[in-house]
């Protein structure tokens, strides 16, 4: 646990749910990045974690952003982000948004259709662009990919049309799934991306980047590999294709950069059976999935669990949030265990909370206020 985040909570005892946050592990998150992998340019997926003082620490950084809507990226204007420094990530804007962003600046834009294309063309005319190819998401806790991504011979036919109608070629892209555990992913999919280069390369397309998106993971309830174990597969792979003639390299980390930072406290509301002695415990928080705890569903991302009781007799458990909904259960088949001496009032600590949970929250669905958030 924190100690920033402990002495915190324990000074200000503020009303739960809330967020607290670290913003010095932004920089050390962010600093490991860079050393593991020196030659890639950062790119934060803001979606992880817009919050203000979070662009702003990465603003200081050198951090560049990969922004997801035209809101994104004013977010990142006004954190102080130069507009060169911000790419349009998302390959599904509205034309309007790409006219805005263009007009603020911005000049790398993501897609993978001709008909997006075909909008850049009209709204950003003569930017830089990047196709992103679908590649396996298998090892991916939270995999992305069926909603993006084209195939090799489509992108290839793909990043010619950008050339005349008028784009730069720039790159290629391609997420491996988010909270990716296993290194061969990188790989596999680094692999993919360079044989393409090449290609488009020798029929006279001059592409130049390579981004490998995000997906490095957190360390949740089980161990993951380090970020050097990631790094290495993506150089040793980069260095197999390219020799010393290396292409620009982008990475785009979101979770791995504000994961562990963050620590969400809630109350317990109730433990209880609701029959029998011998029937399951169901433990209810004051949050669930929708205060922000959608990564929740499927039971897909494990969060470790502290609580006042830890180290006496632990139990098996069901966890829920607290609305009315059936949907907002979150673990029952993750076989969580937490102590049999836990009650209502208690408060508990999800950690690593800080990346997907705060912009997920619903509005107020049951009455329930979205989570405070303290960054410090
Ligand atoms: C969500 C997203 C990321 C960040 O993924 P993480 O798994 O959080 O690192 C990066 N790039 C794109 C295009 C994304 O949609």
């Amino acid at each position: 646990m924190n100690t920033k985040i402990a002495q915190f909570l324990v000074d200000r005892q503020p009303e739960t749910p809330c967020l607290v946050f670290d913003l010095d592990r932004v920089t050390e998150n962010f600093r490991s990045l860079r050393k593991a992998l020196p030659l890639a340019r950062i790119y934060y997926a803001v979606k992880a974690n817009p919050a203000a003082p979070v662009l702003n620490r990465l603003v200081d950084l050198g951090s560049a952003f990969d922004a997801a809507s035209i809101e994104e990226v004013e977010a990142c204007l006004a954190a102080g982000a130069r507009p060169a420094d911000i790419s349009f990530g998302n390959t599904i804007k509205k034309a309007r948004a790409i006219a805005r962003a263009h007009a603020a600046g911005v000049s790398m834009f993501a897609f993978d259709s001709a008909e997006e294309l075909t909008k850049l063309a009209a709204h950003a005319p003569g930017a830089r662009v990047y196709c992103r190819i679908l590649v396996e998401n298998t090892g991916a806790d939270w995999p992305l990919s069926r909603k993006f991504g084209t195939s090799i011979e489509h992108a290839r036919a793909l990043m010619r049309r950008a050339a005349d109608l008028g784009l730069d070629p720039f790159g290629l892209s391609f997420h491996v799934g988010s909270q990716q555990t296993d290194p061969a992913a990188y790989r596999a999919a680094v692999a993919r991306a360079a044989m393409l280069f090449t290609d488009l390369r020798q029929g006279g397309i001059k592409v130049r980047m390579i981004n490998c998106g995000g997906g490095f993971p957190t360390r949740y309830r089980d161990d993951v590999p380090d970020v050097d174990h990631f790094a290495r597969a993506i150089m040793d792979t980069i260095t197999e294709h390219f020799g010393n003639d290396l292409p620009e390299l982008v990475i785009e980390p979101g979770r791995a950069i504000v994961g562990d930072a963050g620590v969400i406290e809630s109350e317990v509301v109730l433990v209880s059976r609701r029959g029998a002695e011998t029937d399951l415990r169901w433990v209810y928080l004051d949050i669930g999935r929708f205060g922000g705890l959608a990564e929740t569903e499927g039971e897909a991302i494990r969060y470790a669990i502290a609580t006042p009781h830890d180290g006496t007799a632990m139990g098996p458990v069901a966890i829920a949030g607290p609305t009315c909904d059936g949907a907002d259960i979150l673990y029952e088949r993750a076989n969580y265990r937490l102590p049999i001496a836990l009650s209502a009032g208690d408060r508990v600590r999800l950690l690593a909370t800080g990346a997907y949970t705060t912009m997920y929250a619903s509005q107020g669905f049951n009455g329930f206020a979205p989570m405070a958030e303290y960054y410090i």
